[in-house]
């Protein structure tokens, strides 16, 4: 075969014109097919679509009979075109009769060809399409038109994609609408947006896939590869003075990725083919995640990631300043595979009204973040970032986990009615911002919010929450590439007292481990991570960190009460160790400085059932108690809090749980603890009405919690409820539940979502 790369440029810059005229889709294939064909040398040139159920049509030919366009189709797993759609990867075969998932198809006139080579089309990381070629002898494609025919693939997916298959015969060029899809995620921040998908992973327009001038854009293409090996380099110089010891070893594999020869070779050679540098990055791109869509093996799924994130990096350094999505003043939605907090956080104030992601876990950090910001998120959308091109319309329900793309009127009209009943609810709660918490008969209940970044202190004002109940730590840690310096920390903490203006702010020592990893720290591979060495277990192991936040903690304070808590408490001996880890930093911090907290107050979360029976070893040292219901159901239930199959299977308002919740509220009270809750299931009114009805005064809650929390117990009578809930809880009904909710209906309590 007469194959060289000026004949590739060659059949680029006719393909570009090709691309560019005006006309029938169909007779723009054809042209296509005939120019492949005659520049590779080959029989035959096809072009295969991916039909809605996965069977694959020809669209246009070179080489077998014209009357099979349009009219032979292959199920999704006949053939050699079959397999590879369904493999996602090219495959070149020298005698294909010969191949076991040889299919022979008379009416395409296909007996006399034995040389096959097939690419497939892909558009995100979705097979759409099969691009083949075939030669009448046998002969082994080398790497090189391998290679070439993934270019072509790459740019031919801009038009395969709106080819309309009912329209072929007169045309094909009718756009195709492409259809409406309901796709089902988790809700990781409740609410209702709607808006256009804006991509956070670069796209490259068909419009930049070639290059005029390749001298040039082989020398962009360049700078850009030491441009990012430059930054990752210097992001590892950082890494390197804040960690010590040997915690690089992501970096460093990203590192000898993005050093790796053969990638910048494969750049390259898609920029002497006349692509642009953008084009070249994004055709790489696309293998990477065809094949992590196939990829099952978790070390090369994380291999593929490190290089789609190596890709996207370029592509952003390609693109300078414009490397990052614009968010227009209209209605924007953003849509990504996964996302880093940092990343997102960069987003803070523009204006998004959805987040969507991938991503699964819920309490991944930028689910956190998206939490923080308040901003309707779903994840763990399968396939999401496949389904959704630039520019869509979507509805993002994040009240039941739906994601509606490309609705139709009716959808879309609903949905905004929903969108402004919601904004007249949240306006009944601001109202309710400046009253009291109190229940009917008098008694005073005190929301607190779950917070972790600056961002929550205004939120914490916004609502009128009484205080922070929960400020968690550890998301500085995980916000940031590298581990916070003391000052940083001393700096986030006093600027966390100074916003809280006087309200108590209890801050939660880090919780690192478990759902919580810090690439950063390197912590080994553990089977049952949250029943591994986290939180207080890690910390303590971690003496010099830990020292160094409990230094931070009271260097913020100064002369202010610094009111700290120990998570993921076991044992007393933990509690007490790390109790008296800070008081040294006190005694320490005043022999320095001259000044101490006026108060210092020290509590415990209870995460783990074993500690709700130490409860009397405590007593006299821990001044308060706070119920972690995320961590202690899943031990209560030996339920999975990351497991969507179980993590919901086990309801908390059922006896078991609320009975020993009552046993942890008397042996509270029995050794003079105080007691409140955090935890995800504080902010739901039906269970915050269980805390209260079994005598908790105190909850935290995240912000949007606290105005349906409070509507709840400014309509309750507490007592009277209580005596009904507590006889009930001895005298249980099958669906407990239900009768909760009965009980709440009888007495003319308000529970809304929930
Ligand atoms: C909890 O476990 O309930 C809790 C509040 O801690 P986190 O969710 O941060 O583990
Ligand atoms: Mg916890």
């Amino acid at each position: 075969m007469a194959y060289n790369l000026p004949a590739t440029r060659l059949l680029m810059n006719r393909l570009r014109q090709v691309m560019a005229e005006e006309g029938e889709t169909r007779s723009r294939l054809d042209k296509v097919v005939r120019l492949i064909a005659s520049t590779m040398v080959a029989d035959v040139c096809s072009i295969y679509l991916r039909l809605q159920d996965g069977e694959l049509l020809l669209i246009a030919t070179e080489g077998l009979k014209a009357d099979a366009v349009a009219a032979t189709r292959l199920k999704a797993n006949e053939g050699l075109v079959g397999l590879v759609a369904r493999r996602a990867e090219p495959m070149a075969i020298q005698d294909a009769p010969r191949h076991s998932s040889f299919s022979y198809r008379p009416e395409t006139g296909e007996d006399p060809f034995h040389a096959f080579l097939g690419v497939p089309i892909l558009r995100g990381g979705r097979v759409i399409g099969v691009l083949t070629v075939q030669n009448r002898t046998e002969r082994a494609y080398d790497d090189e038109e391998v290679d070439n025919l993934q270019t072509i693939a790459m740019v031919l997916a801009e038009i395969v994609d709106r080819i309309d298959p009912d329209a072929l015969n007169n045309g094909g060029d009718e756009k195709r609408e492409r259809n409406t899809a309901s796709l089902k995620g988790r809700v990781f921040c409740e609410g209702l947006g709607y808006g256009r998908a804006v991509l956070h992973d670069p796209v490259v327009p068909a419009a930049k896939f070639f290059a005029a001038d390749q001298v040039t854009e082989s020398r962009r293409l360049k700078e850009g590869m030491e441009e990012l090996k430059a930054s990752i380099d210097r992001m590892m110089a950082l890494d390197g003075a804040a960690l010590g010891e040997d915690p690089r070893d992501v970096m460093e594999t990203y590192r000898l990725l993005a050093h790796d020869p053969s990638w910048a070779e494969k750049l390259q050679e898609g920029v002497k083919s006349g692509l642009s540098a953008e084009a070249s990055v994004d055709r790489a791109r696309r293998e990477h995640r065809a094949r992590l869509q196939s990829a099952r093996d978790p070390y090369l799924r994380e291999r593929l990631h490190d290089l789609e994130d190596l890709d996207n990096r370029l592509l952003r350094i390609l693109g300078g300043d414009e490397g990052k999505p614009e968010i227009s003043e209209e209605r924007s939605v953003l849509v990504a595979r996964r996302l880093g907090p940092a990343e997102l956080l960069e987003y803070s104030n523009t204006g998004l009204r959805a987040i969507l992601m991938e991503e699964a876990a819920a309490s991944s950090h930028a689910a956190i973040v998206a939490r923080a910001l308040g901003i309707p998120t779903l994840g763990g959308i399968e396939g999401l970032t496949t389904r959704i091109d630039q520019g869509d319309w979507v509805i993002v329900d994040a009240e039941d986990g739906t994601l509606h793309i490309r609705p139709d009127d009716t959808l879309y009209d609903a949905y905004k009615d929903r969108v402004s009943l919601r904004s007249d609810r949240q306006a009944a709660y601001a109202a309710l911002k400046d009253m009291p918490a109190r229940t009917t008969d008098g008694v005073d209940i005190s929301l607190m919010l779950n917070a972790g970044l600056d961002l929550d202190m205004e939120m914490m004002h916004q609502v009128g929450a009484d205080g922070v109940g929960l400020f968690r730590t550890e998301f500085q840690f995980l916000v940031s590439e590298t581990l916070p310096r003391v000052n940083d920390q001393i700096d986030l903490y006093k600027r966390v007292l100074d916003k809280a203006d006087g309200k108590p702010v209890i801050f939660r020592t880090v919780d690192l481990g478990g759902d919580k990893v810090l690439p950063a720290l390197n912590l080994q591979r553990e089977e049952n991570p949250a029943l591994g060495w986290r939180s207080i277990r890690f910390a303590l192991d971690h003496k010099g960190l830990f020292r160094r936040q409990l230094r931070a903690l009271v260097r913020a304070a100064g002369t202010r009460p610094l009111t700290v808590m120990f998570p993921m408490v076991t044992l007393p001996s933990e509690f007490e160790e790390a109790r008296e880890l800070l008081f040294r930093e006190v005694d320490w911090s005043e022999k320095r400085t001259g000044q101490r907290p006026c108060k210092v107050e020290v509590g415990v979360m209870l995460e783990t059932p074993a500690l709700a029976y130490s409860l009397p070893e405590l007593s006299g040292s821990a001044e308060f108690l706070s119920v972690g219901t995320n961590d202690l159901m899943q031990f209560f239930f030996a339920a999975d809090r990351m497991t969507p199959s179980v993590s919901d299977r086990y309801d908390m308002v059922c006896p078991s749980a609320l009975r020993f919740l009552r046993d942890v509220s008397k042996s509270c009270k029995a050794n003079n603890i105080r007691m409140s809750a955090c935890g995800e299931a504080t902010g739901t009114p039906l269970s915050a009405l269980c805390f209260v009805a079994l005598g908790f005064t105190t909850l935290s809650m995240s912000a949007a919690s606290i105005g349906p929390v409070k509507q709840m117990i400014r309509s309750v009578n507490l007592e009277k409820f209580q005596t009904d809930f507590l006889a009930a809880l001895d005298a249980p009904e099958p669906d407990f539940r239900n009768q909760v909710l009965a009980l709440a209906a009888d007495h003319g309590v308000e529970l809304t979502d929930g």
